[in-house]
């Protein structure tokens, strides 16, 4: 089943694009429905004043009944969608993981496994690497 490309940022609450070594990926999360009331979306708490997410929130909130649960707790029953190119075979294809950090060459990461060539690959934790990957990273969601 190949999986759907996210329309926009809004539908996600996380999305990232990343370079591995000779090979690539793209990484992002759907946003879900509240399963409290069903009718609202959880999402980072709003600023009232600005009108934006505050993406550093330890939380996800829903936007009609105002449910909250806690960031970690929320993030790890949720799926991450991965579609790569992979460095060592060169193979492109897609895979799901759990959307929850593990340890990957010594750095947090989410963990999946190249489909041709069972190579293990990490979305890494972004790390502080300059300005030069800025713009790549530009629409990177807290991590
Ligand atoms: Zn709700
Ligand atoms: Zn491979």
């Amino acid at each position: 089943m190949a999986l759907r490309f996210p329309d926009s940022m809004e539908e996600c609450i996380y999305f990232t694009r990343r370079i591995i070594g000779s090979g690539k990926a793209a990484a992002w999360v759907f946003r879900q429905p509240c399963t409290a009331c069903k009718k609202g979306m959880m999402g980072k708490p709003v600023d009232e004043k600005t009108g934006k997410a505050k993406i550093r929130a330890l939380e996800y909130t829903c936007s009609s009944c105002h449910a909250s649960i806690e960031k970690k707790e929320y993030e790890e029953t949720l799926s991450c969608n991965i579609q790569y190119t992979c460095p060592s075979c060169g193979k492109s294809g897609e895979a799901v993981a759990p959307f929850k950090r593990k340890s990957f060459e010594g750095v947090p990461a989410i963990v999946f496994q190249c489909a041709s060539c069972s190579k293990k690959l990490g979305i890494t934790k972004k790390m502080k690497e300059g300005k030069k990957k800025a713009a790549v990273d530009a629409e990177d969601d807290d991590f």
